[in-house]
């Protein structure tokens, strides 16, 4: 952090760097990608039972209200230990929504789970045709008594084969109404006449998911906002999802594999891969102040849309930038497929490349967020016409 630490915030980094010593567990240090789901929701109550799974909730629901500046480094020391990459939809996204847009029923329902690390949430908004152009989504929901009955596909579903619950956008009336036709609703995965695919990523991985619906039916009562009023709290779960998604953990965690790569390989000895290095190290040290900078400003109840897509395009690019790095210094050992010990720790080759390459693409694209900071930041004319 660029920031002097107050003693107070030394003492929660040396807590946070003791505790994470003390119970994070050998086999899940460094690993390239994520543990399997009974070992990250047992990592997730770990976590939760120290007050750290959902550190930015407010109090009153299960939070503990850190500060941005204890936030930060808690995202510094976890890098550090190398903590696994955990499912991030219940307690990023669909827990703070629920706060702020869903019912008391919903929201006693679905929190204690996400908290206690028995539930895994999964996020239906991409369709084949819609997923830059989400209002373009077709996946229909029919009223019929006090149920939807849902038919279509979702895509692109991070986890949705190992998901129990689902928050999808359903288009609830005719294509011609665009946004106002779409609906904000929380599916049961277990309910009949869902069928899950799983996909591989690049990096060898089912991470991702195809999801169909067959006269899927879900009682009205889990829609959140209501009918038809999707939209809005569809586009402030995004606003959430780039922020929360572009704090600095990866980058941070990419670099410091990128350092023991570096002693591994002894590369290091050379002037010009310390500067490259440096170089970067500055560039992570940016995106860290720019993401408390942000996390200091911002109203919680209002995340502002360009606010969102700057810090999601500097986040993702410089981790990029990193294990683009990463992979050009290991030369020929990126072709390696398994990490490898050192100095007690693992040094990964191949794996958190090609992880990063789905950043810039995930929670909308960064050429959509480009648009979007140039269209209402810059308010410059939209493409064909000129000023
Ligand atoms: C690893 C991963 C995990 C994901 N997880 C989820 C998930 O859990 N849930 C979910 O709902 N979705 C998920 N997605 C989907 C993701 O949100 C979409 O892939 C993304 O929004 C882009 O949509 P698309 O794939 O349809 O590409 P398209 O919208 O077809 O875009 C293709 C290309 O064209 C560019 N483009 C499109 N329109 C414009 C324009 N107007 N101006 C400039 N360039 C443009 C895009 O930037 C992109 O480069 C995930 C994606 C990935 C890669």
């Amino acid at each position: 952090m660029l920031r002097e630490e107050t003693g107070a915030d030394h003492a929660f980094r040396m807590d946070a760097r003791v505790w994470l010593a003390q119970n994070l567990d050998p086999s899940l240090r460094d690993l390239p990608g994520r543990p399997d789901p009974e070992r990250m929701l047992n990592w997730c109550r770990r976590l939760h039972a120290k007050g750290w799974l959902v550190p930015h909730w407010p109090r009153a629901y299960g939070g503990s209200e850190l500060t941005p500046v204890q936030q930060l480094i808690l995202y510094e020391e976890q890098a550090r230990a190398g903590v696994p990459e955990i499912s991030l939809q219940g307690i990023n996204h669909i827990g703070p929504i629920l706060i702020r847009f869903g019912s008391e029923d919903q929201k006693r329902r679905h929190l204690p789970p996400i908290l206690d690390g028995k539930v895994i949430w999964c996020q239906g908004y991409s369709e084949p045709g819609a997923g830059s152009d989400l209002a373009g989504l077709r996946t229909r929901a029919v009223v019929d008594g006090d149920h939807l009955v849902i038919n279509g596909s979702k895509i692109w579903t991070t986890w949705g084969h190992y998901a129990h619950w689902m928050f999808a956008l359903v288009r609830t009336s005719a294509p011609e109404l665009r946004r106002n036709a779409i609906t904000f609703v929380l599916i049961d995965m277990a309910s009949p006449g869902i069928t899950r695919r799983p996909i591989k990523t690049i990096a060898g991985e089912d991470e991702l998911a195809e999801i169909f619906f067959d006269n899927v039916r879900v009682p009205i009562e889990n829609v959140v906002l209501g009918i038809g009023q999707g939209w809005a709290v569809a586009t402030e779960l995004l606003n959430e999802e780039r922020l929360r998604g572009s704090n600095p953990s990866f980058a941070l965690k990419a670099l410091w594999r990128l350092r023991r790569l570096a002693a591994y390989t002894g590369i290091d000895r050379d002037l010009g891969v310390r500067d490259r290095l440096a170089a970067l190290e500055i560039e992570a040290e940016a995106v860290s102040a720019s993401y408390l900078d942000l996390m200091e400003t911002v109203d919680d109840s209002n995340v502002a849309s360009a606010d969102s897509s700057f810090i999601k395009i500097i986040g993702t690019e410089v981790t990029q930038r990193i294990t683009e790095a990463m992979q050009e210094l290991a030369g020929p050992l990126a072709a390696v497929e398994h990490s490898v010990p050192y100095d007690g720790r693992q040094v990964d080759f191949s794996g958190l490349p090609l992880q990063a390459r789905r950043l810039s693409i995930l929670g909308g694209t960064n050429e959509i967020q480009r648009s979007l900071i140039a269209s209402r930041v810059l308010q410059l004319p939209r493409g064909g016409t000129r000023a």
